[in-house]
């Protein structure tokens, strides 16, 4: 059997129904193996007609026995067609009725043995019980096994013109013929009591009889487990192996004892935190080591990470490299190119900004400048991934924000220099056993601290009348001196209408503030204009900030204490968690004021609920990941990991565990997977991961 056999030359299936299969994005016969019932039916449990009563709940009721009668009658109002048999088991006899299924009568042929699995009710004329359009099966053109009565039941999400029933027998007569060879050692399957690939599958479909059909609904068989196991070893193995091509490519050797870590630190206002400290002792081993590094800082909103990267950039700037930071807005890099140059002025060292926006005369001396190397420290957006753009000596790069961009990106990025260090830091931290079996090819570095004073910001969802709390808050701080933004969303679709919001929003608080001035920022504003009033903002020139979601990442005003986001529910959890971000870095008491108003999904309600109850980003993150999904969150395209099509993440997280250990410690004895025990696995492997392992040498 060919499992990558296009799913229209399946017995059963041909153009027509293939067209609706595709639909389910099944394409292939390994597709339709690996797609699963969403929930089961108990259709065992065969009973004696004489013993079964009428249904109370929505239970299903399974007979069996040989047809005696059939008819079709026409009701007398509707004149709609009732196909009529009954069948008897020798303990009694029952009617069942299917309406507009007249065709039947072709199939349910008296003397038939049949088996029924339906509800039952009662006939309202009081002539007794009668089965409602039960699904049925005929015993004697079968090969003796049950698949759609008789047992547990498999259902699945089908599409409109696909029943259960046809996706049922076209799976049976697959899985019949399916024998692709086991791929996972005898070891492994014993030490972790894993059934073998074909009946896992099998069993998954059509659970033998006496399985527990509350874990079959929840996924939580060891047949599931079985192929989990499988998908994440697979996964973890094409991370061992970019991880071990990665350590054994030589890299930079920094010294990484320079003065110029001393000069920065003792210029800053502040003292690091312990965390700080730890996470920079990480990244100066690493660029101290001979192979490149590849590492992870996770932490969160606030707790000091540019500072983190700053210092590394410096050693590789040191040690006579260029460094490039890539942020993923352009007000994040303008906010990250102003930062860091109020720091480089008295240590002779040069940045300059790259992004999209930079002016074409200009443009041509900043790419001269970088590649001639007259420049130490590039700042900028994915304009930096253009071809133009080329490095005298490129040795570190920094990649902010990791989930806005895509792993070809950070390859694209990592090639425009001889094998550089890449740091790569986000804000949206996820739990760390997940993380390092997500991103199981990079080190991970945490900041689990915020730096000290910071006080949780105040966080209060507010509709109807509510909103007027609000504008007391606001009015409050701007009283006190205080700055304030209020960010509206900008969805595509309605992207005119948002806008003519902010817009007036910006009028209406210049109105009721004549005191302050009100700014507004949003997409369409050209950059330079959009640096002057964000530099307006910074100087509290301006003190009301209303902005569509340009300012979502990044940027740092402390003496702003008002966050105000208007159509909260629009906004994903890690956004909001950001935006929140922005306010409370001063040390004095802040507000993030979520406004909605209409209509809320319970999804949208949760993530409201989860603000007000928490300040913790890894708690945001993980209460997003359960309700978003892994395939959500980790945005499957982007995330560069291939898919994953039984096994979740969350649920299954301690098999990811396990499955990482395993395929680490097989990476380790057998690094390109040579042995001949280990080709069938390779070979697998490879097809998972297809053209994304090539990555890992880049
Ligand atoms: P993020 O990790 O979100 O990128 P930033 O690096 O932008 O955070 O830092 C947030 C703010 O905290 C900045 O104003 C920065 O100067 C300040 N900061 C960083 N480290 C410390 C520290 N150890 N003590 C006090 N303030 C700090
Ligand atoms: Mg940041």
């Amino acid at each position: 059997m060919d499992l990558q056999k296009d799913i229209q030359y399946i017995k059963g299936v041909g153009p027509a129904r293939a067209k609706l299969f595709n639909r389910l994005g099944i394409h292939t016969a390994e597709d339709l193996l690996y797609f699963t019932p969403f929930r089961y039916e108990d259709r065992g449990n065969i009973r004696p007609i004489r013993e079964i009563s009428q249904n109370s709940g929505d239970t299903f009721q399974t007979v069996q026995g040989k047809v005696i009668a059939t008819r079709v009658i026409i009701t007398p109002r509707q004149r709609k067609k009732i196909f009529e048999a009954t069948i008897a088991d020798g303990s009694g006899y029952i009617t069942a009725k299917w309406f507009n299924q007249a065709f039947l009568k072709e199939v349910l042929k008296k003397e038939r043995q049949v088996v029924l699995s339906g509800h039952v009710r009662a006939d309202q004329y009081g002539y007794g019980l009668y089965m409602d359009g039960p699904e049925f099966e005929i015993i004697d053109t079968e090969d003796g096994e049950l698949i759609h009565t008789g047992r547990i039941v498999p259902i699945y999400h089908v599409t409109h013109g696909l029943t259960q029933k046809v996706v049922r027998s076209i799976l049976k007569g697959v899985l019949d013929l399916y024998n692709r060879p086991e791929i996972l050692s005898k070891e492994l399957l014993e030490k972790y009591h894993l059934p073998a690939h074909r009946e896992a599958i099998h069993n998954i479909h059509f659970p033998p009889e006496g399985s527990d059909i509350e874990r079959l609904n929840k996924g939580d068989t060891r047949s599931h487990k079985r192929i989990s196991f499988e998908e994440f070893l697979l996964l973890e193995l094409g991370l061992a192996m970019k991880k071990s091509v990665v350590t054994k490519e030589s890299g930079i050797v920094f010294n990484v004892d320079g003065p110029v870590i001393r000069r920065l630190h003792s210029r800053l206002p502040y003292k690091l935190t312990l965390s700080q400290q730890r996470v920079i002792d990480e990244i100066r081993g690493d660029m101290a080591s001979p192979h490149p590094m590849n590492r992870l800082l996770q932490g969160d909103v606030g707790c000091g990470k540019t500072i983190v990267a700053l210092t590394a950039m410096l050693i590789a700037v040191e040690n006579g490299y260029q460094a490039v930071l890539m942020a993923p807005t352009e007000v994040l890099a303008e906010q990250h190119y102003r930062n860091i140059s109020t720091y480089l002025d008295q240590l002779n060292i040069t940045a300059c900004l790259f992004t999209s926006g930079v002016k074409s005369k200009e443009r041509g001396n900043l790419l001269q400048n970088i590649s001639e190397g007259n420049v130490n420290i590039v700042i900028g957006t994915h304009a930096l991934l253009e071809e133009g753009v080329m490095f005298k000596r490129l040795g570190f790069a920094v990649i902010d924000e990791q989930h806005k961009f895509g792993v070809l990106q950070r390859a694209t990025l990592k090639k425009k220099g001889y094998n550089p260090d890449v740091l790569i830091m986000t804000a949206t931290p996820i739990p760390r056993t997940l993380a390092m079996s997500v991103y199981g090819d990079l080190d991970l570095s945490v900041i689990g601290e915020l730096p000290p004073g910071r006080i949780p910001v105040i966080t209060r969802w507010l509709y109807g009348d509510r909103r007027r709390e609000a504008y007391y808050i606001m009015q409050e701080e701007l009283r006190k001196g205080r700055q304030v933004y209020v960010v509206y969303p900008l969805v595509e679709e309605s992207e005119k209408v948002d806008l003519k919001g902010a817009t007036e929003m910006a009028e209406k608080l210049q109105k009721s503030f004549p005191e302050n001035r009100a700014g507004l920022l949003h997409g369409r504003i050209k950059s330079a204009q959009k640096e002057e009033i964000m530099g307006q903002f910074k100087r509290n020139e301006i003190q009301l900030l209303v902005s569509t979601t340009v300012v979502e990442v990044g940027v740092d005003v402390p003496n702003a204490t008002v966050m105000i986001i208007e159509h909260a529910e629009r906004f994903g959890l890690s956004q909001l968690h950001q935006l929140r971000g922005r306010v409370g870095r001063g040390g004095d008491k802040s507000y993030c004021l979520l406004l909605t108003s209409g209509g809320i999904t319970e999804e949208g309600r949760r993530r409201l609920n989860t603000m007000e109850r928490t300040n913790n980003g890894f708690e945001i993150a993980e209460e997003d990941l359960s309700i978003r999904g892994p395939g959500e969150f980790f945005g499957t395209r982007q995330s560069g990991i291939p898919e994953l099509k039984v096994a979740n993440i969350l649920r299954d997280a301690k098999i990811l565990e396990a499955a990482k250990k395993e395929a680490f410690e097989i990476v380790k004895k057998d690094p390109s997977l040579d042995k001949p025990e280990h080709g069938l696995l390779r070979h697998a492997m490879e097809r998972k991961w297809r053209d994304k392992l090539e990555l890992a040498t880049i």
